[in-house]
């Protein structure tokens, strides 16, 4: 069974993420994530939200299978946007009572947000003065290039369910 649209697929993998057109320069790299296999991945293909050169990069992959490529940004998460920042004002953190709700004011914390289409968003807390805070909606790895290795360990067609309702059931994904 080969990794293809609509089918389940399970990964391990590291990704290393580094400034883009430095792909020839992998040194200069650093690690972001690290995925075990007591932990693996487990996305449907197609229907994962991920960006699609990831799962095109996948494809034909059968299980045992290595992997190693590398994403730019523009098929990755995009560059990074300066305008996907937005100031709020500090008020908006505080009890009822009027005081600052502190555990969430701390730089680099990620907030949910809701935008105008009425979906949750995160955005990173990237600045606090005393009156506003600023907050970041770029996907953390916008603007990255990703190096991804890693090994295929599960692929399997997706049940009926599955695919209507677009996500894993079971190990790894929804159960309900
Ligand atoms: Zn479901």
């Amino acid at each position: 069974m080969k990794i293809a649209p609509n089918t389940v697929v399970t990964l391990t993998y590291e990704l290393y993420i580094g400034e883009p057109e430095e792909s020839e320069e992998e040194e200069t790299f650093e690690i972001a994530e690290v995925v075990g296999e007591d932990d693996p991945m487990v996305f449907l293909h197609s229907k994962s939200g991920l960006p699609e050169a990831f799962e095109e990069n996948l494809n034909g992959l059968s299980v045992g299978d290595e992997f190693n490529f590398w994403l730019e940004p523009e098929a990755g998460y995009g560059d990074y946007d300066p305008e996907a920042t937005m100031v709020l004002p500090i008020d908006m953190f505080k009890d009822p009572d009027g005081n600052e709700i502190v555990e969430m004011l701390e730089i680099g914390n990620v907030l949910p947000f809701t935008n105008e289409e009425g979906n949750q968003i995160n955005g990173q807390l990237i600045e606090i003065s005393d009156t506003e805070i600023t907050v970041d909606f770029n996907h953390p790895l916008a603007g990255k290039a990703m190096h991804f290795e890693g090994k295929v360990t599960g692929v399997r067609e997706a049940t009926t369910s599955e695919l209507e309702h677009g996500h894993v059931h079971g190990e790894g994904g929804v159960i309900h």
